[in-house]
């Protein structure tokens, strides 16, 4: 667009506006130094971390293990071309499925990426190998699965669609926990299924054991694969590697990001041996998945997840959060529910909680919303009672100042 078509905000340059588009309302604080549970931001504030990044450093800010991997892969090499054997690549696939139910994995930089790489796999092995033309995903109300074009049409939530259409066809959604909604929903077309365990952005709902079952069953009986979005909810953070383990499930396809690298990018979409044969080379790919640098943090990560027990440890963390936060909240009559799972914990509250994540930061505490209501908790899975028990009591005093304050 020429300069004198473009409109008047555009024009008026670089005087005062930020040369970042303005695709997050960020807060006040610049954080410049993590270590364990803890941030510091440029003034040399002090805060304690109850947010990870959105569930990203699970292991803490600059875990020991994975920063010396990383370091020394570092001098080692940073990339090499995918048309290449990547030795660490192999490794951390053979590690994960090793770990987990999945047979074979597709490296690649973001949970979004993962999940069309889910995408594609269901379309592809109904498509070339069973044969059928199926291509429909079907997905729930007020789940999240990422922001490219597909992944936001996936996803169950309005908001992140606006101002995008057209949308690419074959997505359907359906309400959560509505067995006969989603029965009638399956058509001839439909390939696959896609859920989280615990919807998590939207306002961290664990998903009911028995609509699991009733959808593991209409997989079987339509023929559909379950895709199961494990971005948030993987890598420890429910209090098992991944969250479908808490239901007895294996999925057929299982994605991964968030946690996966500690924080380093890296994304993984896993499925079973049966579904390799419907990609061939050519079918998918990236140029950044599975670097030797990506591939050396995200076995640093599996290994001290393993070797450390750490789902066991955030199980235990996560029900002394609870009993902790019962204890202190349980009998507010702001406070609605608590609810989640291991440490991805939700509490919510009668009215929008915004006012008190930005009281939290004041006081040194970092958290985050999961809609307008709803507070989120999500710290590192080697937290300790020590920094519960403090995070617990501020956000006790935040709530109690918060409606003190709305009564008057
Ligand atoms: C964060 C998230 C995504 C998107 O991950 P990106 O790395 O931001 O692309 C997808 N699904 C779920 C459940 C998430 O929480």
């Amino acid at each position: 667009m020429a300069k004198e078509q473009q409109p008047q905000a555009a024009q008026q340059g670089a005087a005062g506006l930020s040369p970042l588009f303005p695709t997050y309302a960020r807060y006040p604080i610049s954080l410049v130094k993590g270590e364990g549970s803890w941030l510091w931001d440029d003034q040399g504030n002090k805060y304690l971390d109850f947010m990870c990044g959105l569930a990203v450093t699970n292991l803490g800010h600059a875990p020991k293990q994975v920063k010396e991997k990383l370091k020394a892969q570092l001098d080692e090499l940073w990339h090499v071309s995918n048309l290449f054997h990547i030795p660490g690549q192999e490794k951390a696939a053979a590690l994960l499925t090793q770990h987990t139910c999945a047979d074979a994995v597709f490296f690649c930089n973001s949970g979004a990426e993962a999940n069309e790489a889910a995408i594609k796999l269901a379309r592809r092995y109904h498509q070339k190998v069973l044969g059928n033309g199926r291509f429909e995903i079907i997905t729930f109300t007020q789940s999240f699965h990422g922001r490219t074009l597909a992944t936001l049409t996936a996803t169950g939530q309005d908001k992140v669609k606006e101002g995008f259409l057209p949308l690419p066809a074959g997505f359907k959604t359906v309400p959560l926990h509505d067995v006969k909604a989603l029965e009638s929903a399956i058509t001839s077309s439909t390939a696959a299924i896609m859920i989280e365990m615990v919807q998590a952005e939207g306002g961290v709902y664990p998903v009911d054991p028995a609509f699991v079952k009733a959808i593991q069953e209409l997989c079987q009986k339509h023929g559909l694969l379950l895709i199961v979005d494990e971005v948030q909810t993987g890598m420890g953070r429910t209090g098992k590697l991944f969250a479908h383990e808490h239901y007895g499930l294996q999925p057929d396809i299982f994605t991964s990001a968030k946690g996966l690298g500690s924080g380093f990018p890296v994304g993984a979409m896993l499925g079973k041996g049966y579904l390799r044969e419907a990609f061939a080379a050519g079918s998918h790919g990236s140029t950044f998945g599975g670097t030797p640098m990506s591939m050396a943090v995200v076995q640093a990560t599996l290994e001290t997840m393993v070797e450390e027990n750490v789902p066991q440890r955030a199980a235990e963390s996560g029900q002394y959060l609870v009993a902790r936060l019962h204890e202190e909240l349980g009998g507010h009559s702001f406070v609605k529910d608590i609810r989640g799972k291991g440490l991805l914990i939700g509490i919510e509250c009668a009215d929008a909680v915004g006012e008190i994540v930005l009281e939290g930061q004041r006081r040194g505490l970092l958290f985050v919303t999961a809609g307008p209501n709803v507070i989120r908790l999500l710290p590192n899975l080697l937290v300790s009672k020590e920094e519960i028990d403090q995070a617990v009591s501020l956000l006790a005093e935040l709530i109690q100042e918060h409606t003190a304050v709305k009564s008057l």
